[in-house]
């Protein structure tokens, strides 16, 4: 029997999260290492008196990257930065990763030296070590893999599954940017293969291409957090967008939540640039995306620790799980939320 012989249901029908979770369903931890497996930003096994956090994410050429427009070095760097969020988001410190790649002869040693080169400034930034990997050939194209393994202090790890209703909903700061930054350099690949005598001129829109092609992760806050010896009650990477990823938290929580769009930071060139796409910049910042701040929520008693933390926003609260995810828009109106986070299944090449 062929393996296409089989019932046909198309990815797309379920989703990638749908799909995650069908295929990993009944994968019961049978070691009690395991404390938590797939389902989080990172697995959680256990290690002596700290936890393990391991992450790993596959970043494919013409789906995640654009050689066009992302050069060598940036992407390197950003594959990385990536992966520690992950580590972040568990309130952990990332210590090691291991990257893996499947490249096409068109690469020279040249070229992938400059990948490395990103790869290796940020295991300087993010101190963390390179400890190994897998090369192999591919027929087409780059395809990049990176796990990060980190560590965490058993009693700070920071899940996604535990807010509870009451506590403060906050995020490390704006949102948006990326989306808008892959936007125009979209908008500028179409004109230059429509006429590739333009020299695009892209110095005003720095902070948006920034944080596109170069995003951090933020150790800071992880720092800061520690300082102010406070612990999240749940926490996640902002990766797909801000409405998808609150929708974990309430599904792993098992709680409900609102976010007051008038709260929700949005920076100003951001904003600008929503305008002029047509694009309303709250969707922007609800759904572009690939921002990398920490989305997490407090116990209400700890509000006083981060009243004055630098780039900590209250944008909600979470509420019991009947009252579902709602935005209550500067217009005084409540709307469900709803998520329109990546779908790369979409792309059906
Ligand atoms: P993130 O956006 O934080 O990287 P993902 O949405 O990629 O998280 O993954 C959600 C969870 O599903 C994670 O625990 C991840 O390890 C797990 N996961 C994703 N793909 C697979 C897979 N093919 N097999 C097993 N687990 C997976
Ligand atoms: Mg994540």
């Amino acid at each position: 029997m062929s393996n296409f012989d089989q019932k046909f249901t198309d990815v797309n029908q379920l989703g990638e999260f749908n799909l995650i979770d069908r295929l990993t369903s009944g994968f019961d931890l049978k070691n009690k290492s395991s404390i938590l497996g797939v389902g989080d930003d990172a697995a959680v096994i256990e290690h002596g008196k700290t936890n393990l956090l391991v992450s790993t994410d596959l970043l494919v050429e013409g789906i995640h990257f654009d050689l066009m427009y992302s050069p060598l070095k940036h992407l390197g760097y950003k594959a990385v930065v990536v992966n520690l969020s992950d580590i972040y988001a568990m309130n952990g410190t990332p210590q090691q990763i291991t990257v893996s790649m499947a490249l096409s002869s068109k690469f020279s040693v040249e070229a992938l030296e400059e990948f490395y080169a990103g790869i290796k400034e940020a295991c300087r930034i993010y101190n963390v070590d390179l400890v190994g990997g897998d090369t192999t050939s591919s027929p087409k194209g780059l395809t990049i893999s990176i796990t990060a393994i980190g560590t965490a202090d058993k009693k700070e790890i920071t899940y996604r599954s535990g807010a509870k209703p009451g506590d403060i909903l906050c995020i490390t700061g704006d949102l948006g940017a990326a989306y808008l930054g892959l936007q125009i350099l979209e908008r500028e690949k179409q004109l230059y293969l429509n006429n590739p005598g333009i020299q695009p001129d892209l110095e005003e829109q720095k902070y948006l291409l920034e944080r596109q092609l170069k995003p951090e992760a933020r150790k800071d806050i992880i720092r800061i957090f520690k300082d102010a010896k406070l612990i999240p009650t749940s926490m996640i990477d902002i990766s797909d967008g801000l409405a998808s990823d609150l929708m974990h938290i309430c599904k792993a929580s098992e709680v409900g939540a609102f976010v007051e769009e008038s709260k929700i930071p949005i920076n100003q060139e951001a904003q600008l640039m929503a305008i002029k796409f047509q694009m309303d910049p709250i969707t922007t910042a609800l759904n572009g995306g690939e921002d990398y701040e920490l989305l997490f929520s407090i116990d209400e008693s700890d509000l006083e620790k981060i009243r004055l933390m630098p780039s900590v926003y209250i944008i909600g609260e979470i509420v019991k799980k009947e009252d579902g995810i709602k935005l209550h828009t500067t217009g005084g109106n409540v709307h469900p939320l709803k998520a329109q986070g990546w779908d790369h299944f979409d792309d059906k090449t």
